[in-house]
């Protein structure tokens, strides 16, 4: 635990209380000085762990086939933003670029934006990017609204701040973390919840995640599509159906560990609830595609042809390395299936997307 964000995370509890699960994420994840994604590179082996772009070039290479032929669909305009949230190392994005160099007109029509809060991570986007002009931003919201937009955003919603409400005798309560009496953090309940997080239940559901912060960021990325014109495409690992259960979980050097452990050095997520953002789409008029598994989308867009065509031109090792990257990224026992992806268009665009 870094004893600083150990420290303004004892503090905050023992001015205000305990804290709900989703501010202490906000406060491990992204406190200014102390955030776990505030202050280091977290991905790759000597991190803590790693994503699909960051496993194969070729994940990237897919989205910017995906978005090139979104773009086609759009009519090919002369001037697009393509946005990405949270960007990691800027991989993605850098292997999309590549593969769609010999797209014709998509990268004079281009306009590169990208979303992101950490510093040392917007440095590092600033390195693997520097050969294209890149704008930066800290939310969704402050994009330019003069250009149709294709936006991704892959494991970022994850990241953002879930609520645990638990069912006992007494009825619905929220999860918290308070302090023992060494100062430890410790979960607990509380008994007040704010009402407008009740979860519509399904009978028998003993505990929810529920984000209002992820369904208000979905929207906004929803309203920019539906104003500006395009296309927003989410990748997270997730449930299809209904949450009910606690999926928050501490990663750190590439193993699980307790929530309440490694604070500030473990990465914490939770899964995406996607009936949730389907549902939250459709009633702000939006078309919403999907989701399909990574799998299915990965294929469908034709990813193993191009691990084919990778090996031809590799050597053995090389090939290895491709088949066993395609393998973690498509595998139904491994990413494919877990990972969902998901689409949505104005609901009065016939946009086709591919991959769906
Ligand atoms: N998409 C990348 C990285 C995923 S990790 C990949 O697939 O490799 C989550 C990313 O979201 C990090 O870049 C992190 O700094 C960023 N992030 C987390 N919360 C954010 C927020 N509220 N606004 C913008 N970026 C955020």
């Amino acid at each position: 635990m870094t004893g600083e964000l150990l420290q303004a995370l004892r503090q905050q509890i023992r001015e205000f209380g305990p804290v709900d699960i989703a501010t202490f994420m906000n406060i491990v994840l992204a406190h200014p000085q102390y955030g776990y994604y505030m202050r280091q590179d977290p991905f790759g082996v000597k991190g803590d762990f790693t994503t699909a772009p960051e496993i194969s070039q070729m994940f990237g290479e897919m989205i910017g086939v995906w978005a090139a032929d979104t773009w086609k669909k759009m009519g090919e305009p002369d001037a697009f933003i393509l946005a990405e949230c949270g960007p990691g190392r800027g991989t993605l994005m850098a292997d999309a670029l590549r593969a769609t160099t010999r797209v014709d007109g998509f990268h004079d029509a281009v306009c590169v934006h990208l979303i992101e809060t950490s510093p040392v991570l917007r440095s590092q986007q600033e390195k693997t990017l520097h050969a294209y002009e890149v704008c930066w931003h800290d939310h969704v919201n402050l994009l330019p609204d003069d250009k149709p937009v294709i936006i991704v955003a892959n494991e970022f919603f994850d990241a953002l701040p879930v609520h645990q409400l638990v069912h006992d005798a007494g009825g619905w309560k929220e999860k918290v973390i308070g302090l023992d009496d060494n100062g430890n953090p410790v979960f607990g309940l509380a008994d007040t919840i704010v009402s407008e997080m009740m979860p519509v239940m399904n009978e028998g559901a003993e505990m929810l995640e529920v984000s209002p912060v992820r369904m208000e960021y979905f929207l906004e990325i929803g309203r920019t599509v539906k104003k500006q014109g395009g296309a927003a495409l989410f990748i997270d690992y997730g449930h299809t159906h209904l949450a009910s259960g606690d999926t928050l979980q501490a990663v750190y050097k590439h193993e699980y560990c307790d929530v309440l452990e490694n604070i500030g050095q473990a990465d914490i997520t939770a899964h995406v609830d996607f009936a949730s953002l389907q549902k939250g789409a459709q009633k702000a008029g939006l078309h919403d595609h999907g989701p399909v598994t990574q799998g299915e989308f990965l294929k469908a867009l034709g990813i193993e042809l191009r691990a084919q065509m990778l090996a031809r031109v590799a050597n053995e090792m090389q090939r290895e390395d491709i088949v066993h990257s395609l393998s973690r990224i498509i595998d139904d026992d491994q990413m494919g299936n877990l990972f969902k992806v998901m689409a949505v268009t104005d609901a009065d665009s016939k946009l086709v997307l591919a991959g769906f």
